[in-house]
């Protein structure tokens, strides 16, 4: 967006909304975002509770390999900040295994997601043995929040005089920390998840202690946190620029007085005849391009593009539209 003043096809306005919702949380209470809103660390946790049931105690990864994979959440950030900046396309989403969750039952699954789902499969799977595999090794918003790990403004304390070094919080700790043998917790590895806090028998304790001074309790912290979400989203959303749904195909006037089309627009379920009639392009164009019958025009694209055996999917129409339009 910086570098041209559009966006990535497939991101809108709601996701830099929700960034803002993120970095205010981060702020306050750092990584809380990871620990108590991502849906990921949900289905984590489930698959952990199932795991610690049916085998009756978790795994560890041996400490050498578990310290050096913790670096690949970082690299993943890298490669795919850098390649979507030089390709101009949200190059993550095919491998992103919350896109895949919600494509599950979509005829686009196993063509376009096969590696999100392969990403899914090991994040549950590794989850039923081991504690948040993907929050720990790979994923790349833990990794970019990792400033916040020391600016965010409250942070878990121990009180080493009433501590009665019981380990408790260690072995609560989703992610390992040694929480009993720290003073204060700035660990960009923290998911300020509070189940230390929330483990530890001794009042007053481990407390999470802002500016000042000021305690909170982890209830407050969980509740803050979506609270930041509620006011940025329902704030946003009843101004009108939070989106609920993908923007239509065509928004505003163009110069010439007819509604303004946007290829970054086009969505599967859009139909052929709907993309020909917005853009302007000839039907036939579209037929002679991407081999469609008559019937195929009054489909969705996605129909055609994941099909088995296509040779196209629907950012190759996308990218054909802003081809022709230019
Ligand atoms: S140190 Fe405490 S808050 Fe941080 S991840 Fe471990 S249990 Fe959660
Ligand atoms: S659970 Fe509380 S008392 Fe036990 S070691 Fe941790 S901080 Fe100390």
């Amino acid at each position: 967006m910086l570098a041209s003043g559009t966006l990535l096809a497939k991101i809108g306005w709601s996701s830099f909304i929700l960034l803002l919702a993120t970095l205010v949380a981060a702020i306050l209470f750092r990584r809380s975002f990871c620990g108590n809103v991502c849906p990921l660390v949900t289905l984590q946790e489930l698959f952990a509770r199932a795991g610690k049931k049916v085998l009756g105690k978790r795994s560890t990864v041996p400490a050498a390999a578990d310290y050096w994979a913790r670096y690949l959440k970082y690299v993943v950030l890298a490669v795919f900040t850098l390649l979507s900046a030089a390709l101009g396309t949200l190059v993550i989403r095919p491998y992103d295994p919350w896109v895949t969750y919600h494509h599950l039952f979509s005829p686009e699954l196993l063509d376009g997601f096969l590696i999100g789902l392969t990403v899914l499969l090991l994040t549950v799977v590794g989850s039923f043995f081991y504690d948040r595999v993907f929050c720990k090794y790979l994923c790349p918003m833990g990794a970019a929040l990792t400033p916040f790990a020391k600016l965010g403004l409250f942070k878990i304390k121990r009180n080493a005089h009433t501590c009665i070094n019981c380990s408790l919080c260690d072995k609560a700790c989703p992610v390992n920390l040694p929480v009993s043998r720290l003073e204060k917790i700035t660990d960009p590895e923290c998911l300020d998840c509070d189940q230390c806090v929330n483990a530890c028998p001794v009042k007053n304790t481990l407390v999470i202690e802002g500016p000042g001074g000021k305690r909170i309790g982890s209830t407050f912290r969980v509740v803050a946190t979506f609270a930041i979400f509620l006011l940025v989203v329902g704030s946003t959303s009843l101004s009108g620029v939070f989106g609920w749904t993908m923007p239509p195909l065509t928004g505003g006037t163009s110069e010439g007085g007819k509604p303004a089309f946007t290829f970054e627009a086009i969505k599967g379920t859009d139909t052929w005849l709907a993309v020909s009639e917005a853009s302007g392009i000839p039907k036939e164009a579209f037929v002679a391009r991407f081999q469609l019958t008559e019937a195929d025009l009054a489909q969705p694209i996605k129909t055609k593009a994941h099909a088995p055996g296509s040779t196209f999917d629907t950012e190759a129409v996308r990218e054909w539209v802003k081809e022709k339009l230019h």
